[in-house]
């Protein structure tokens, strides 16, 4: 894969072979940012076996630099995402996707409270992700705890149900854009689906790794398989 800088070198994103079919994000959150090493080993070491991809390790920089949700600009990336925002963040992020097209949106995340994992999978398709629901067994089976319950009661744009890890939403389509990212993709349809792996914050850096790579594995390798 190879790097790519825009923005006078303040914004960086990899890419591997043509037509990118795989967008992967990480660091949206810049208190989630230990996901992302684990994320990058996966793609050296799987870039043979997966599609063509584009990877944004760092969709906000400068909440990454500051190791906060917000960005220098004040703004949560995934409650903010306008075509029309001032903020070169998610003007750069939009450069990077607005004229390709997906088959898979992920973008991982970690949940700084929780040792609990959970997965959002949104998109078009109606029926439940078996591979996703396989790859939180394997997870549980190796000690893994998965949700069960609300994700977070505080959030207003939140409060939803999982059941073993997993919630399924379908994407209603033609919305007004809400602000995330994944109402943004969807709604151009420069994806059709969006995974969103919530790395539970609190576990230890051996089972953030455990999850990031059979989520590789048993998801994302199996999918384009
Ligand atoms: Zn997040």
């Amino acid at each position: 894969m190879k790097k790519i800088v825009i923005d006078g070198g303040k914004f960086a994103y990899f890419v591997s072979g043509e037509n990118p079919k795989l967008l992967i994000h990480s660091g949206t959150h810049g208190d989630e940012f230990e996901v992302t090493d684990f994320v990058m080993e996966c793609l050296y070491k799987y870039e043979a076996e997966l599609p063509s991809f584009i990877f944004v390790p760092e969709v906000s920089p400068t909440a990454v630099d500051q190791k906060t949700r917000i960005n220098n600009m004040g703004h949560d990336m995934n409650r903010m995402f306008f075509s029309d925002s001032k903020d070169p963040e998610v003007q750069a992020n939009i450069e990077v996707i607005k004229d390709q097209k997906f088959d898979l949106f992920v973008s991982f995340h970690e949940d700084p409270e929780l040792n609990d994992y959970y997965i959002y999978d949104v998109g078009y398709r109606k029926d439940r992700h078996e591979l996703a629901l396989a790859h939180n067994e394997i997870l549980k089976k190796n000690g893994v705890t998965l949700l069960t319950g609300i994700d977070d009661i505080e959030d207003t744009s939140l409060g939803f149900e999982f059941v073993d890890g997993y919630n399924k939403m379908i994407f209603p389509g033609n919305e007004k854009d809400d602000g995330t990212i994944s109402a943004w993709v969807l709604n151009r349809r420069i994806s059709p689906e969006y995974l969103l792996p919530e790395i539970p914050g609190r576990a230890d850096k051996k089972t953030k790794s455990l999850i990031v790579h059979s989520f590789f594995n048993d998801v994302i390798l199996k999918i384009f398989s």
